[in-house]
């Protein structure tokens, strides 16, 4: 089968590998789709960690066609979705604490396990989720997303109901994260690029007001979704004095920030690692129960084969959530 992968010497390629074995508490899915994410542009950048050669992809949505020994044979024909992690050592202090995804020997799938920029990928069955009926395979790359925004927002909760939130970078982060801050019951705006025209769009469809320039101190809790240094910038200004701030997107090297304003204006910073098994329950409650709505997002879906124009794609200002499939 084909597959994207980053080799040893760090260059991201596409080569032919070995359809995958499935061991016990395995299964083997064939993918569907797998989204292409902003951690992806930073592993092909050297910018975060990961172990080549590997195959790349964790936003991955497939069907089970191959149970291991001594599994569960009713997954066989499910269309799935599975949480990052192919293993975590259970034993640290942050394992026990049903923090896995703090756990120093975490080896996820697309960075240190192989992924889903392939035809046919292996995970821990225990890992899987079934994708609700009402959710078309290629949307479902979003429940990885949507359980990263969760761990951000709702464990423990960041955005009250009447609250004033702002959310900054209206891509697939921001534009669940508009949802979720709408879910839970603030009036939310959105701030993003005049280059951002079609994603703002979609921001102001699910309800959020669209600001060009964010107001001084005037919001409750603020969420930063682009990982760029103007959009934190622009986050710490429009915070109120007390607030909240909520780190969603990843810089991928160290950036200059007015950090000084967490100490003069008493602000709450936090954020969220990746996700746990906690905020995959809540993403898919939220969409089981049609609070947040995953049609729509996916702007691209192109063949394994044009992985380089899908990752060319995801910092455009076209595109909301790029995936490819095999
Ligand atoms: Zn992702
Ligand atoms: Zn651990």
């Amino acid at each position: 089968m084909i597959a994207v992968m980053k080799t040893v010497s760090g260059e991201v390629t596409l080569t032919h590998r070995a359809v995958p074995e499935v061991g016990a508490g395995q299964v083997r899915l064939e993918v569907s789709a797998t989204g292409v994410c902003g951690t992806d542009l930073h592993i092909a950048a050297d910018e975060y960690a990961s172990e080549p050669p590997v195959t790349m992809g964790h936003e991955i949505s497939g069907m089970v066609v191959e149970v291991g020994q001594g599994g569960d044979p009713s997954w066989l024909g499910q269309r799935v979705v599975c949480e990052t992690y192919f293993s975590t050592c259970e034993v640290c202090q942050m394992c026990r604490a049903g923090r896995r995804n703090l756990c120093a020997s975490r080896r996820s799938l697309g960075s240190f396990e192989d992924g889903g920029f392939a035809a046919s990928v292996v995970v821990p069955a225990l890992n899987l989720h079934a994708v609700p009926d009402h959710v078309a395979s290629e949307d479902a790359v979003l429940f990885e997303p949507l359980a990263c925004v969760a761990q951000c927002l709702l464990d423990p909760s960041r955005v009250e109901a009447g609250e004033r939130a702002l959310v900054i970078g209206p891509g697939a982060m921001g534009l669940l994260s508009i949802q979720v801050a709408l879910v839970a019951g603030a009036e939310v705006a959105c701030l993003g690029l005049a280059s951002d025209t079609r994603r703002l769009a979609v921001a102001e469809r699910m309800g959020a007001a669209i600001v060009t320039e964010a107001e001084s101190e005037a919001y409750d809790v603020v969420i930063e979704c682009s990982g760029a240094p103007a959009g934190i910038s622009a986050a710490f200004r429009a915070v109120r004095r007390g607030g909240r701030y909520v780190q969603v997107g990843i810089s991928g090297r160290e950036v200059t920030i007015p950090f000084d304003s967490v100490l003069y204006k008493e602000l709450e910073v936090s954020s969220g690692f990746a996700s746990t098994p906690g905020s995959w329950r809540r993403a898919l409650d939220l969409v089981n129960r049609r609070q947040i709505n995953l049609s729509g997002l996916v702007t691209h879906t192109l063949p394994l084969e044009r992985w380089e124009e899908a990752f060319a794609l995801v910092g455009s200002a076209d595109a909301i959530k790029v995936a490819l499939s095999p």
